[in-house]
């Protein structure tokens, strides 16, 4: 095949819908995420293609095309379904990805679990994905892969196809050496990263720790360095680097490494935001909280979520405050994640468990202190929710980016409204204007909290535009441009971060 731009994504990049046996492919339903900006890519290269996997019970004979063509408003391309047994979803994507990177990728250490990962194959499955992806590409053509759970793609298919153009982008945070190092195939993955031209982080500090890790077992030259943009080096932000290295230097070859955080699509959520049937939602919540504050947590159910630490706080500001009591809720949305594993089995029951027992304490028949919500909210409900809420709570011990957090802030076209943040998240390192707190310390959360709920009405308009200003700025479009532009190695455009566009 011979497209020029070839996207390697796990997920397909729509919706599959049986219409009366037939098969249709639709634009997924909320078009809020990265799929479609990544797709928006396709109307500029001659031809494109999406490499995605598709489970079947017989990989020979999957019971599906394995390479379909799309048309929609996005241009034509083409999507290569790589066939995949259960078995081996399990062992690369629910087993290694998630109970031995995934831990050690947020600094978990105590939550690795290293038994259970079957390396021949997590390779055999990288492997597969890099030689669809050689098949698809054309002479000379972008490769961009998404994912650790693609670790190993890169260096195969340097290795099929030195030709290539290939750039790697993480989307959770970058460990480093002494975190990073505690992978047994730390060595194999590092080299594999080291062959791609460009390597890409949210923030400046997920760079520096993949320099330090590659540097702590490789023989990798720092060739350039940048002071980092101050739109992304919030002042009070534990993740703030100060400067940074943009070129490196691996067996004769330049690898250019580069921050880009995620953003969201800030037009689409104020589409959203000021429809009439999400601000008569979000009046109807308002009613029902009377002359009650909103507080409002949102995340998926991950220890890396920091829900039970700020369940916690929550206890602790009824149990010192009498007079909050009736007079503000927290509404905790905590989605399970789809896979039947044990440990988010565990934080659910703990969450519910803890609510339980806060609510027993407190509440009375008028009044419940905590409303959890162990379900997906659709998007558009969501967004009534930020829109009534006082206050957005958001408080993970460790998180890549947060979209959460600029979500909140995009639907706040009414510019009023205050975000709590962990200094933790990739997002805190741009939203120096949130209230930042330090989900380790009990002193910190707990006045974040009380702070953000007394604030006055100038204070939290003055925070909210300045968010807003940076998350509009930084949108998903500049982050999806602003790697891509990386790949043409051009010298004017080596700055972390240009100026806002
Ligand atoms: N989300 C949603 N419904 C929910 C909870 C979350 O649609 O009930 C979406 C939310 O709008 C956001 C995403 O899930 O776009 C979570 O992204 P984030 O970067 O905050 O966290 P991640 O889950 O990627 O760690």
């Amino acid at each position: 095949m011979s497209s020029n731009l070839v996207i390697v994504y796990h997920r397909q990049p729509y919706e599959e819908v049986d219409v009366n046996g037939t098969i249709e492919f639709r634009e997924n339903k909320s078009p809020n995420g990265i799929v479609p900006t990544l797709k928006s890519f396709f109307g500029r290269f001659d031809s494109g293609a999406w490499v995605a996997w598709k489970e079947t019970e017989d990989p020979a004979n999957p019971g599906f095309e394995h390479r379909v063509e799309i048309e929609d408003d996005h241009g034509a391309y083409a999507v290569s379904r790589l066939p995949l047994t259960r078995e081996q979803v399990k062992s690369f994507y629910e087993v290694s990805s998630k109970e031995a990177f995934w831990p050690i990728l947020h600094g978990f250490k105590e939550r690795y679990n290293y038994d259970p990962v079957d390396w021949p194959t997590f390779r055999e499955v990288n492997w597969a994905f890099a030689e669809v992806a050689a098949h698809e590409a054309a002479e000379g053509a972008v490769v961009w892969v998404h994912d650790y759970n693609l670790w190993l793609v890169p260096g195969y298919l340097r290795r099929m196809r030195p030709d290539l153009k290939i750039s790697f982008f993480h989307h959770t945070p970058f460990p480093s050496a002494d975190m990073f190092n505690v992978l047994p195939w730390r060595k194999e993955i590092m080299e594999s990263l080291l062959a791609c031209d460009v390597v890409g982080f949210h923030i400046p500090r997920y760079v520096a720790n993949f320099v330090s890790a590659a540097r702590s077992m490789l023989d990798v030259e720092v060739t350039a360095r940048q002071k980092v943009d101050k739109d992304f080096a919030a002042e009070f932000s534990a993740l703030t680097e100060v400067s940074v290295p943009y070129e490196l230097l691996f067996n004769e070859k330049k690898i250019r490494v580069q921050a880009s955080p995620v953003g969201i699509d800030f037009g689409y959520i104020t589409d959203v935001a000021n429809t009439p049937e999400t601000q008569t939602r979000a009046r109807e919540i308002r009613a029902d909280m009377g002359e009650g504050k909103l507080l409002l947590s949102v995340g998926r159910t991950d220890y890396t979520k920091g829900g039970i630490d700020q369940l916690e706080s929550f206890e602790r500001l009824l149990e010192t405050n009498p007079d909050m009591r009736g007079k503000v809720r927290l509404m905790h949305v905590s989605v399970p994640a789809n896979q039947n594993m044990t440990v988010y089995e565990n934080i659910q029951s703990d969450l519910e468990q803890m609510a339980g027992r806060i609510n027993g304490r407190f509440g009375s028949l008028d009044w419940q202190p905590i409303a959890l919500i162990s379900r997906a909210v659709p998007f558009t409900d969501l967004v009534a929710f930020y829109r009534a809420a006082d206050v957005a709570w958001i408080t993970p011990l460790a998180d890549g980016m947060n979209l959460v957090a600029k979500e909140f802030c995009a639907s706040r076209t009414d510019g009023d409204g205050v975000l709590v943040l962990s200094e933790f998240a990739g997002a805190a390192v741009e939203m120096g204007s949130a209230l930042l707190t330090n989900p380790f310390s009990n002193k910190s959360m707990d006045s974040a909290i009380e702070q953000a709920l007394a604030m006055g009405e100038a204070e939290r308009r003055d925070r909210m535009a300045a968010l807003r200003r940076v998350i509009q700025t930084y949108d998903i479009r500049f982050w999806a441009e602003h790697q891509m532009q990386a790949l043409g190695g051009d010298e004017a455009r080596l700055t972390t971060l240009p100026a806002a566009v």
